[in-house]
């Protein structure tokens, strides 16, 4: 008997030490079960084995019998714990966002197959049932099916962000596939927001996208802006960066605003309407031509977008959710050649030329 307890703890140790997964330690115990049952049937009466495995057929199978009870209910524990999440259930309150779940819709549960699909979502206490159908209730708007698009949509319709409008008036190209992970090679050619608009529907089926496949200007981005929840720019240049910050400041909606270049890259949350500066408080002008060069100009990192990217997915949802401090007011700088990150803290201006007569 003592023998195999601790065949099983070196087992489970040895696992733990190779940081196996937990599913293949308790593989490797069920076998040694086995293997046990199975060497008592086996050997005959008397033999010295059958003394180190110490008790009888009936008694392990006892034993089993109440491993497997106590499995089961642990498993029950945890599926009855999700769901009371997915629920709201007490327990599961956080602070209200500014936006989405408010709405009658918002009431209701998630389905099943939501609650498996979103679970890991749902055993996180800043996010839970509340939480996720929040994300469920929530637009927004993407501008840029790009190379910082391409993460951020994907982990977007990933997370179960209900609704969400993607303008791009861009075709694949060739070169484009090197960062803009959402697109494949034979969609070369095809308009970015149908290609992105397939990838995510293939991911999640229940997120609605909706396509707009022209170019952003002022007067489409006071027609999209002012419906959604929350608008993330992930445009390459300058002049599209400035007209979507325009329009959010003049809808009141925030916009999570992330730009890269060769191996560096800069994020925040803008949004004058709540205290935290606009785009144009921190660049109120453009730059120079040659200081701030586009990603065909300058080059650009292929994984680089990507981080900024999924960061922009990840502010996306604290800022639907409530879940933790977000990035009004901070500007995270990431230096991809060095590997290090600051954080800035950033001010409105009175005299912003777009937000300073609020
Ligand atoms: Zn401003």
């Amino acid at each position: 008997m003592l023998v195999v307890l601790l065949l099983a703890a070196a087992i489970w140790g040895l696992a733990a030490a190779f940081g196996i997964r937990r599913e293949i330690h308790w593989l490797a115990i069920g076998l040694l079960y086995v293997a046990v049952l199975a060497l008592l049937v086996v050997l005959p009466e008397g033999a010295t084995l059958r003394g180190w495995l110490g008790w009888s057929v009936g008694a392990w199978l006892v034993l089993g019998g109440a491993g497997l009870a106590v499995w089961s209910y642990v498993r029950l524990l945890g599926r009855l714990r999700m769901r009371a999440r997915s629920a709201g259930v007490p327990g599961a309150e956080m602070p209200a966002p500014r936006t989405g779940g408010s709405s009658p819709r918002g009431v209701a549960a998630l389905s099943e197959a939501d609650v498996e699909r979103y679970s890991r979502h749902l055993i996180l206490r800043e996010i839970g049932g509340q939480g996720q159908r929040r994300l469920r209730n929530a637009h927004v708007l993407v501008v840029g099916a790009g190379g910082i698009g391409s993460p951020a949509l994907l982990y977007l319709a990933g997370a179960g962000v209900g609704r969400i409008t993607l303008v791009d008036d861009d075709r694949v190209d060739l070169s484009n596939l090197q960062r803009q992970v959402i697109h494949r090679t034979e969609d070369i050619g095809m308009s970015k927001v149908a290609s992105a608009t397939r990838a995510l529907h293939a991911l999640n089926p229940g997120v609605a996208v909706t396509p707009v496949e022209r170019r952003l200007d002022d007067t489409l981005a006071a027609e999209l802006i002012p419906g959604v929840d929350l608008v993330l720019d992930g445009s390459d240049g300058f002049a599209t960066r400035a007209l979507v910050n325009r329009a959010a400041v003049a809808a009141g909606v925030p916009l999570l605003s992330a730009s890269v270049g060769q191996w560096e890259g800069q994020i925040s949350l803008f949004d004058p309407a709540r205290g935290a500066p606009c785009l144009a408080c921190l660049f109120p002008v453009e730059p120079a031509a040659g200081l701030a060069p586009t990603c065909a100009e300058g080059g650009v990192a292929g994984p680089l977008p990507g981080v900024l990217g999924t960061m922009m997915a990840l502010e996306t949802l604290k800022e639907l959710t409530g879940a933790g401090i977000g990035l009004r007011g901070r500007l995270l700088l990431y230096d991809g050649l060095y590997g290090e990150t600051r954080m800035i803290a950033v001010h409105r201006r009175q005299d912003c030329p777009v937000c300073g007569g609020l």
